[in-house]
């Protein structure tokens, strides 16, 4: 599509991401046209597509909602939002069964019911799986599918928004440019609401299993226009990404731990054991960083899978066996080197139950929301739940309030600040920008380090000027993270400080905060929430 065919369509709804999230709310906001804008061909670009784990959901005849809700507050380390815990856990069944209908086929037992496997921190089995390891690519199928068939929803791939368009407060489209050609102009697409479905954050540290799209682009643009952000400092980093000099790096799930797999460093020694009672199935910020010491104390670790999975790896985990395959390794009969990944973002942007911020106009659900289902602490195999239940919500919800406003818009002029999207010769600053964020925002920080990182990443921002929308954005949610790690001085969930190693009860609440950049613009008027 081209940038003119583009800005002449007439929509009601700017969605853009196209994940699980992004991908359930402009198939629920159908008959509503839908600009459905992606910086990657459809599919290409989301994280969901590499699930491997699964999606969790109450289903057995053993569990209920309220069990799910409870293992989920426990993982979240103290600071979930228990009423939206209890309305995700709610919903995830009949999300599943909307999913079904959708054409997604779960994998199944023998005499036909869904198989349901079990995952670290989750009380009885409730995560399902698509194709064993291929849950996400399996759900993307389905929801891609939809979206074809779908004649309300308009795709635009390799668009990337880089501003969002505001006027006294209100959202009222994005800016966005084609990234599939040099010197593109900006288009100013305007809509009566903008769903923000943009991924998480890996993109900004050295080593993430998530795709190179997923760098903060969301969290700058709604943080740039006034909106309220919540739990910035908490990020999960994967203990088990596959240390085969690849980024982003392939993931080894943990369901391999789960079925007996170990970790074990070059001297054969399982270090696990003396760090948690549960071994290599404590809590994912205990492996990380366990991992993360053996490393600096200049081990190397590695999973062995060789005895617990052996000859089965192939037919019971065919992505991780093909990735390793890759990069030359046979999980079978090798051992698998790792490293802490960068994974997830439990913060992100501030919504209610249906994906409202603060700011109206704009909605946002998926990784880049923060709806407070996760806490300090990602429960595995929540997040696809996450991105299903909210992009439903802020749909309906977006629905509800503008079933005759959309398409009324008069176009306004827009311009971009920003030279390009992309500026290829700042690759040393995005280099750099992701080597800060990995030493002092990473999986260990300090309060020295998050002051060093700041000041860096002030001096690339006044370096990289207007140049690249990209690497703007990429900086400026990179700041967010490192603002709010230094206001927690305390460890918990995701984010630990090693100055203030505790968990300190006075500090069992969620974080909110505003861009300071954005409070000190007089122009902008904030709803606040
Ligand atoms: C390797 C891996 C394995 C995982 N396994 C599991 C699992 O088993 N179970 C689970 O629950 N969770 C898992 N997760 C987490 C989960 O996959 C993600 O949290 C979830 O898929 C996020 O969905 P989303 O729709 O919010 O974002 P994504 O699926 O990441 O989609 C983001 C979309 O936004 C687009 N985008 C980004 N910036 C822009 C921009 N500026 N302009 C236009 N488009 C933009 C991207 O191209 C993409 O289409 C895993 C994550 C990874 C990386």
């Amino acid at each position: 599509m081209q940038p003119n065919e583009l800005a002449a369509i007439q929509a009601d709804a700017i969605v853009v991401g196209g994940g699980v999230a992004g991908l359930t709310a402009a198939l629920k906001l159908a008959p509503h046209r839908v600009i459905l804008l992606l910086n990657a061909p459809l599919g290409a670009g989301a994280a969901t597509n590499w699930a491997q784990g699964g999606i969790s959901a109450a289903i057995a005849p053993d569990d209920s909602p309220r069990q799910h809700a409870s293992d989920t507050l426990t993982a979240a380390a103290g600071i979930a939002d228990a009423a939206i815990v209890a309305l995700a856990t709610r919903e995830a069944p009949r999300c599943i069964e909307e999913l079904i209908a959708l054409g997604a086929r779960f994998d199944r037992t023998p005499g036909g019911d869904i198989a349901l496997g079990r995952e670290a921190a989750h009380s009885v089995n409730r995560i399902l799986h698509i194709g064993g390891d291929g849950t996400g690519a399996g759900l993307m199928h389905a929801l891609i599918t939809a979206v074809r068939d779908c004649p309300s929803i308009t795709v635009a791939e390799n668009f990337a928004a880089e501003e969002l368009l505001q006027d006294q407060g209100r959202v009222y489209g994005v800016i966005a440019r084609a990234t599939d050609q040099t010197d593109a102009n900006a288009v100013s697409l305007q809509a009566a609401a903008v769903v923000l479905a943009t991924g998480g954050i890996g993109g900004l540290y050295t080593v993430t299993t998530n795709p190179p799209g997923c760098s903060g682009a969301g969290l700058a643009m709604a943080a740039n226009a006034g909106a309220k952000l919540s739990d910035l400092e908490f990020v999960q980093f994967h203990p088990t990404a596959m240390d085969v000099g690849r980024s982003p790096a392939p993931l080894a799930t943990e369901a391999l731990r789960g079925e007996g797999a170990v970790l074990v460093n070059e001297l054969g020694e399982r270090f696990m054991l003396d760090a948690h009672p549960e071994a290599e199935l404590a809590p994912r910020d205990i492996v990380a960083r366990t991992i993360w010491r053996q490393v600096r104390d200049g081990h190397k670790p590695y999973l062995d899978c060789r005895t617990a999975i052996g000859e089965k790896f192939p037919e019971r985990f065919p992505t991780v066996f093909a990735l390793a395959n890759a990069a030359g390794i046979n999980p079978s009969t090798d051992l698998i080197p790792v490293a802490p990944a960068a994974h997830y973002h439990m913060g992100g942007i501030a919504t209610d139950c249906n994906g409202r911020t603060n700011l109206p106009g704009l909605w946002a659900c998926g990784e880049v929301a923060a709806t407070g289902l996760h806490g300090a602490n990602r429960l595995a195999s929540n997040s696809l739940l996450e991105g299903l239940v909210f992009g439903a919500r802020a749909a309906l919800d977006i629905s509800a309030q503008y079933n005759t406003a959309g398409g009324q818009h008069a176009a306004r002029a827009a311009h971009s600040q920003f030279q390009s999207y992309d500026a290829p010769e700042l690759a040393p600053a995005v280099q750099r920008l992701r080597e800060i964020m990995s030493v002092h925002a990473g999986v260990m920080r300090c309060e020295t380090g998050l002051r060093t990182a700041l000041t860096e990443l002030n001096e690339l921002m006044a370096m990289v000027g207007n140049r690249s929308a990209r690497i703007s954005n990429m900086l400026i949610a990179a700041r967010l993270i490192c603002e709010a790690a230094l206001q927690r001085r305390e460890s918990r969930g995701g984010h630990y400080r090693e100055d203030y190693p505790a968990t300190d009860p006075d500090q069992q609440h969620r974080s909110f905060s505003y861009s300071a950049d954005a409070v000190a613009d007089k122009q902008k008027t904030y709803a606040y929430a």
